[in-house]
């Protein structure tokens, strides 16, 4: 071969599964929403080979399709090149069925925040996955612990909450349950590392650190709209000025997606037994009719097709 001729694995890097030293190498996201696209987008970055699995064709497709805008969106800010978003799209295989995932050294979980549905999928992936693969919930609020008792290999059972925008949040909270192992949470960290975050270790609780002490802050701005004491967008200006926030709460519980704010709240409300974590009437109302924020294009703003803020709602 000549020195000049490369292949397209030079280019793109590669699209095979091959082995690497530290057998991490094969990755499953369960769950493509918000949080399950950009951590596609954060580990294909980074060379890995990753399944992205949905529940449905439809969900499948939207999830793609916003994955291609994000990445479009970058290249318009020059932080990715065309034949980066090549690669990066090269790595992802797109299912609809779990038993694809087989083969998966880590098997990361970002459906919705559901107690039941998480409980049923790592039920079925004991089930169905090699005996050394390690599972991973980014779950914010909800106990692994729990989870853990119902399948086999509790020991390989670790959260890893990441936050959102995965691909531009450095940081990834590594929550050991009751009984994860050490090798699990050295392997978490291995991971963590060759992705490029950052890992604080934490301990199972609700909230964990980030959600706990975010949460009251996004329900207080709620309540402040609620008593009519400024409008979505100057309690925003006031935060963002006032403390130097790149967003307002108001937009970041927007950005976070009302349901899941939520049903994070429930949680926190309901296992902490705190006033401050009481979901404002307003929340409940905009999840009621399905105004979720920017994913669904209306929330405290409402979102042109590209995610930019048009006006303020309330
Ligand atoms: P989301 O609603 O945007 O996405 C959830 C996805 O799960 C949906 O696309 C849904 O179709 C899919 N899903 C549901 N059932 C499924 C199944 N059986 N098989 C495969 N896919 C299925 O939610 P999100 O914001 O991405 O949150 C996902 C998880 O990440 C939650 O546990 C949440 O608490 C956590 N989290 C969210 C944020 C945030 O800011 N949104 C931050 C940190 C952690």
């Amino acid at each position: 071969m000549e020195e000049n001729d490369l292949k397209l694995e030079d280019i793109f890097g590669s699209t095979h599964f091959s082995d690497d030293a530290d057998g991490i190498n094969l990755i499953a996201i369960i769950g493509a929403g918000i949080m399950g696209q950009g951590l596609a987008q954060t580990i294909a970055s980074s060379g890995m080979n990753v399944i992205v699995v949905e529940k449905d064709s439809e969900h499948l497709k939207k999830a793609k399709e916003l994955l291609i805008e994000s990445l479009d969106q970058d290249i318009k800010r020059w932080s990715v090149t065309e034949s980066e978003k090549k690669a990066i799209l090269s790595r992802i295989n797109w299912k609809k069925d779990l038993e694809s995932v087989k083969k998966c050294d880590i098997i990361i979980e970002a459906v919705t925040e559901d107690f039941k549905l998480k409980e049923d999928i790592f039920q079925k992936l004991d089930k169905l996955v090699k005996e050394k693969t390690i599972f991973v919930s980014n779950t914010s609020t909800l106990s692994l612990t729990k989870i853990a008792e119902t399948i086999s290999r509790s020991d390989k059972i670790i959260g890893m909450h990441f936050l959102n925008p995965v691909p531009k949040i450095p940081l990834v909270e590594l929550v050991k349950c009751l009984h994860t192992s050490n090798e699990t949470v050295k392997i978490a960290k291995t991971f963590a590392t060759k992705i490029g975050k950052t890992s604080v270790e934490v301990y199972e609780y609700p909230g964990f650190v980030t959600t706990r002490a975010i949460v009251p802050l996004l329900n207080e701005a709620m309540y402040i709209l609620l008593e009519g004491v400024a409008t979505a967008e100057h309690i925003d200006t006031a935060m963002k000025l006032g403390y130097n926030f790149k967003n307002g709460p108001l937009e970041m519980a927007d950005m976070m997606g009302l349901d899941e704010v939520l049903a994070w709240m429930e949680t926190l409300w309901k296992t902490l037994g705190e006033p401050r974590y009481r979901a404002c009437p307003i929340l409940r109302k905009l999840v009621r009719e399905r105004k979720l924020g920017k994913k669904t294009g209306e929330g405290f703003y409402k979102y042109d097709k590209n995610g930019k803020i048009i006006a303020s709602k309330i």
